[in-house]
């Protein structure tokens, strides 16, 4: 997989230099990357993709609300970049591209912060992080709190970037997480087969944390239709049913999304600031 246009809302493309990965905490217990690797492409064994490295000359401008914006590209929808595996001269590279480009938006999202830190220090600690990069991490659950401060702490070493924490899929409540200092909040569900559900108070939480530090939020979806907060009131005997009767009464304003994404009467998506190109 290279680049395409991505069912990433929060993104126009996905970008993969990198192929594979290997778990590292419960947010990767239904890893999609590695079902659509065993299936399709022999495995999920990390791999880099140099012949993939030029694909950023590819990406165009996008046009919204009537002005031309830089293309967002998520960085490794199939593998996690920061990999042990993957080696610092290939970091180089991926990274020497990205800054060929400054008219694009790159969004590099980790669930390894430590050496995200270490390279980033070693990398952007005397001159900054390029403004076309986004940099984040993942937290899935409150016991990985971690990861944010991590990314806080590059941001000390660095000076400012745009940096960003996944909250999904969000498996556990969202207290006690702080978002100070913090340029986005990506929240949502499981999706796919044995999706866990998202419990509407955590991503009240996610949402209220995101509002006490002035964080915009993008709130994905709630994964599955029986994990829609309204479910239980939802009316109809089918599935399609019970989806129409939410439409209907407002409940549910993005019929689209997997599972709905409308949260607390409202669709979710905000972002940083995209410069116009
Ligand atoms: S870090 Fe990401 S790509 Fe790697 S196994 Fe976990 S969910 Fe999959």
């Amino acid at each position: 997989m290279t680049v395409l246009n991505t069912r990433i809302s929060c993104a126009d493309h996905t970008w993969n230099p990198v192929f594979g990965c290997t778990h590292v905490s419960p947010g990767c217990d239904h890893c999609y990357a590695e079902a659509i690797a065993k299936r399709f492409h022999g495995g999920f064994h990390v791999r880099l993709m140099p012949h993939r490295l030029g694909d950023v000359r590819r990406f165009k401008p996008v046009t919204e609300l009537g002005q031309r914006r830089a293309p967002l590209v998520f960085v490794n929808s199939m593998s996690d970049l920061y990999h042990r595996e993957v080696p610092d001269a290939y970091l180089d590279q991926v990274f020497q591209h990205i800054a060929a480009r400054p008219d694009v938006v790159f969004q590099v999202l980790t669930k390894r912060p430590r050496r995200l830190l270490a390279d980033g220090r070693r990398r952007w600690g005397d001159r900054g992080v390029p403004a076309n990069l986004w940099l984040g991490v993942t937290v899935e659950d409150r016991r990985l709190a971690r990861r944010v401060d991590l990314l806080r702490s590059l941001k000390q070493a660095a000076g400012p970037f745009t940096a960003f924490v996944c909250a999904e899929p969000l498996l556990s409540a969202f207290d006690g997480i702080s978002l100070a200092a913090i340029d986005w909040l990506i929240c949502g569900g499981e999706t796919g087969p044995g999706a866990r559900r998202l419990d509407p108070a955590w991503a009240d939480q996610a949402v209220a944390a995101a509002a006490a530090a002035s964080v915009p939020v993008w709130f994905r979806q709630w994964g599955r239709w029986p994990h829609h907060p309204h479910w239980a009131d939802a009316r109809g005997r089918t599935v399609a049913d019970k989806k129409a009767d939410l439409i209907a009464r407002g409940l549910e304003l993005s019929p689209t999304d997997q599972g709905g994404a409308t949260l607390l009467g409202r669709l979710w998506r905000d972002r940083p600031p995209v410069p116009a190109v």
